[in-house]
């Protein structure tokens, strides 16, 4: 077989997504879609979930540890991997320093619900077997939008979750969606995420425009007229009102689709009065 080959055996589909953060990382799928699978606005998941058996993830990680030897960081695959019980992660661990021991730092996606079922104990345990980061969308600080938008956990519910991760030492990185309140409460969205994460320390806040997806709920509620759709440039301007009130440290602000063609980024709060300008010389434009 040819290395194309070999990598194509070892994944489901042809094109598999990990974090720009993770870019680097070699890439073992554990899983197939999302445990709860009902956020109205996703096209993320679709793929029905299932859990691939340790034997198939065996085999995989001996291909994958034939390409990528010399690899230090692994990215699990699987749309909320974290959901994993902590002793079937502890065999994939397990058998990750079989095959691949030069792997110390392994990342995942995660709900916040993944992480507040397991304990204080099960935490640290996987911290120390090289769990390192942990990629979360969190989408809003706003109890209503989250509720509507059939996220499943509740603001409290996601703090509560990334403090005990930063109690852990596990890092997280979160996705944020400017837009998914929709014009009636895009202020409140705006500024409860801004209080949300500033209860927080998050690595990086990687915002990510509202897309209507053909065929999701949130699509069809707005064909019928319960979902205003913003524009791209009012959803600029929400999320320049939420990063006003951001007053994170240390953390990477990035966008990487305003008004569906440009990328900003900059270190908070260094860099957060840059950010600002730019995103007022885009909206400024004719
Ligand atoms: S938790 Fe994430 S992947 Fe799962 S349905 Fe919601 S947005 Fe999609």
């Amino acid at each position: 077989m040819t290395r194309e080959e070999l990598y194509q055996s070892i994944y489901t589909h042809e094109t598999i997504y990990i974090p720009p953060q993770e870019e680097g990382s070699a890439a073992l799928e554990v899983a197939l879609g999302c445990s709860w699978h009902k956020c109205t606005f996703c096209d993320f998941a679709r793929d029905e979930f299932f859990i691939h058996p340790l034997s198939r993830i065996e085999h995989n990680l001996q291909i994958l540890g034939m390409l990528q030897p010399e690899n230090t960081r692994l990215f699990l695959l699987g749309e909320n991997a974290f959901c994993l019980s902590t002793e079937f992660l502890c065999q994939i661990i397990d058998l990750v320093a079989k095959y691949m021991p030069n792997v110390h730092r392994i990342a995942m996606y995660s709900r916040a619900d993944d992480i507040l079922r397991k304990t204080d104990e099960e935490l640290r345990l996987l911290k120390s077997r090289g769990v390192a980061a942990l990629h979360i969308g969190v989408e809003s600080g706003s109890d209503p939008i989250l509720a509507e938008r059939c996220k499943g956990v509740t603001s409290a519910q996601i703090l509560d979750a990334l403090h005990r991760l930063e109690q852990t030492g596990i890092d997280y990185f979160v996705t944020i969606i400017p837009g998914l309140g929709g014009r009636e409460y895009s202020h409140l969205h705006a500024l409860e995420t801004a209080r949300l994460l500033n209860q927080l320390h998050p690595k990086n806040i990687w915002c990510l425009k509202l897309k209507l997806w053909e065929d999701t709920k949130l699509c069809k509620e707005a064909q019928k007229g319960f979902f205003q759709m913003m524009t791209p440039e009012e959803i600029l301007l929400e999320e320049r009102l939420m990063l006003e009130n951001l007053h994170v440290k240390d953390c990477l602000f990035e966008d990487t689709t305003v008004l569906d063609q440009y990328t900003i980024y900059g270190m908070l709060p260094d860099q957060k009065k840059d950010l600002l300008r730019a995103i007022d010389y885009l909206l400024a434009r004719p």
